[in-house]
């Protein structure tokens, strides 16, 4: 148990590397709260405020939304996490050092940290699962131009956080490549030691 007893997971890793449905999974054995930073963006897009017209823009771009903006909508959900919840899996979120920075600070200044377990996918994997997902999707950046962008933002701007949570010892990397249920089973290893 960690801190105030929660056990906050960062699922990272690239597109395509299976943090959604691993989300899942984790959500069904641990009864963590998840947060995809994703979904929330997509929700605002679907309720065709102002807001979200200009996040639509940016995201079907495969673009990265400003750290300010993702920062204040993660200190606006951490304030309304019930206080019994048993920790919250971060999917999508942290995805810039920045961001990751912030994130730090917001959970400490709630008694709270974070480890960090990363999805790994060889990048033909992850093309082949995201063509087959944007077929029955319907999102607007699941498409070959806009995935390629993404995984390159990725590579770029987000696999060095990867480096951030090896240096607090708050990392694990997870072979995402198989299955779901392959890559489960190393999760449920690693949680079923942190959640003792
Ligand atoms: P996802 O569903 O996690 O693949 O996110 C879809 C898109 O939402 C990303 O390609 C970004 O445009 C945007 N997004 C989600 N999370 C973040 C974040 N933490 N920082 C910036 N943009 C984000």
């Amino acid at each position: 148990m960690l801190g105030t007893g929660k056990l906050n997971i960062i699922l990272g890793g690239a597109p395509g590397s299976g943090k959604g449905t691993l989300s899942d999974l984790i959500v069904k054995k641990y009864g963590l709260q998840h947060l995809s930073t994703g979904d929330v963006l997509r929700a605002e897009i679907a309720s065709g405020s102002e807001l979200g017209r200009e996040i639509n823009d940016i995201i079907s771009l495969g673009n990265l939304v400003p750290d300010a903006q993702m920062i204040k909508l993660l200190e606006n959900y951490l304030n309304g996490v019930p206080a019994d919840c048993r920790g919250v899996i971060f999917d999508g979120f942290p995805r810039t050092v920045e961001q990751a920075r912030a994130l730090t600070i917001m959970l400490a200044s709630r008694q709270m940290d974070a480890y960090m377990l990363d999805l790994f996918a060889e990048e033909d994997v992850i093309m082949t699962r995201l063509i087959r997902r944007g077929q029955t999707s319907g999102r607007a950046d699941d498409n070959y131009e806009t995935i390629k962008k993404r995984l390159k933002i990725y590579n770029d701007t987000t696999k060095p956080i990867s480096d951030y949570y090896v240096k607090l010892h708050k990392y694990f990397m997870i072979n995402s490549n198989i299955n779901p249920e392959c890559t489960f089973a190393q999760i449920d290893v690693i949680l079923s030691q942190l959640y003792k």
